[in-house]
């Protein structure tokens, strides 16, 4: 960008120098500022330590130089203005308030000075053909201005698409997330207090996971985590939903779901675990907890805890079975 910038912004300026019988080593210089200079800036922020430090200082001596061009060509009024106006935009977008003010401090104080040493020339007037070289700032360089942020935009809105989607689903187990699963838990607690509608939860877990890990490595803990995963999600209907509760601590919400049907459930994923997921040849077990929202649960709580209790039993009386 800032090549394109200086490379089409100084066509109009070299136009009025050339316009005003300015010298070689003048246009030269010129030449310099356009290829040369971002170049060196490109460097020099890739060899900072702190790049981004190194670029608002890169940007602040940008408008110094187009202060020193600004008045070496006199004030020629399109394509000074034009320098001014798209710096000034430029530094709003990078740096805000801030860095216009100081950028356009700076431009103006070098441009003082070096009036100063010319004479304090001044012929604002644009002639025709300065007016021509000065199109392709205007149109490229707000055009490529146009397409940079509209990709930064993009970038920003897959961002916080991933985010929103990372804070509801688990990456590990694609189970609901345990604040996403707690939601609606406590929406279905407001509908049984509105409405009185039946409705479930199972507290899951792996039976002696910590022997799976010790054993087999972590990496068998994870596929035992996500094979169980994958049965909880198919097994159950569209209305439940499954969530990470924590390590390898389940939770499944069986909406319209009594006691009696709910036990089944949990019986049914107990099995189907225990006949499809093995380690050294050991059947992996669950020990599941169920508990039907009662009226007294007044918070998320209660009902969890009615489902962790029933947990609780559940592993005490040997686990691999439920308990409601
Ligand atoms: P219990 O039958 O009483 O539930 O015994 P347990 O060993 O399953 O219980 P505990 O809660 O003590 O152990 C769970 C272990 O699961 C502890 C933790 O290191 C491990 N763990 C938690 N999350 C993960 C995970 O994502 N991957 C793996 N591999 N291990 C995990
Ligand atoms: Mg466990």
């Amino acid at each position: 960008m800032r090549a394109l910038g200086f490379t089409t912004g100084m066509l109009g300026v070299g136009s009025a120098l050339h316009g005003q019988g300015a010298s070689a080593p003048v246009l030269l210089l010129l030449a310099f500022t356009c290829l040369g200079w971002p170049v060196l800036a490109w460097r020099l922020s890739g060899a900072s330590a702190d790049p981004l430090k190194a670029e608002y200082r890169n940007l602040t001596i940008d408008t110094g130089l187009a202060g020193f061009w600004i008045a070496m060509a006199q004030f020629d009024l399109l394509p000074s203005a034009l320098l001014v106006a798209v710096m000034a935009m430029d530094r709003t977008v990078a740096g805000g308030w801030a860095l216009t003010r100081r950028s356009m401090g700076v431009m103006a104080a070098v441009a003082l000075v070096t009036a100063a040493f010319n004479g304090f020339a001044f012929q604002p007037r644009t002639q025709f053909a300065t007016m021509l070289w000065s199109m392709p700032f205007l149109l490229l360089y707000l055009l490529a201005i146009g397409a940079s942020t509209r990709m930064f935009a993009d970038k920003v809105r897959a961002q916080k698409r991933a985010l929103e989607h990372g804070s509801r689903i688990d990456a590990q187990t694609g189970l609901a997330t345990r604040p996403q699963w707690m939601a609606l838990v406590g929406a279905e607690l407001r509908r049984f207090h509105r409405y009185g509608s039946v409705s479930s939860l199972l507290m899951v877990d792996i039976d002696r996971f910590k022997r799976i890990n010790d054993s087999a490595g972590h990496l068998a803990g994870d596929q035992v985590i996500h094979q169980v995963c994958a049965i909880l999600r198919d097994g159950l209907r569209s209305a439940d939903t499954a969530g990470r509760y924590g390590g390898d601590e389940f939770g499944v919400l069986l909406p319209g779901t009594d006691r009696e049907a709910a036990r089944e459930v949990a019986e049914r994923l107990r099995r189907a675990v225990a006949a499809q997921v093995a380690i050294g040849g050991a059947p992996v077990t669950l020990s599941i907890g169920v508990a039907e929202l009662a009226t007294g649960m007044d918070a998320i709580e209660d009902w969890t805890g009615a489902a962790d209790e029933a947990l609780y039993r559940a592993k005490g009386a040997g686990r691999n079975c439920v308990s409601a």
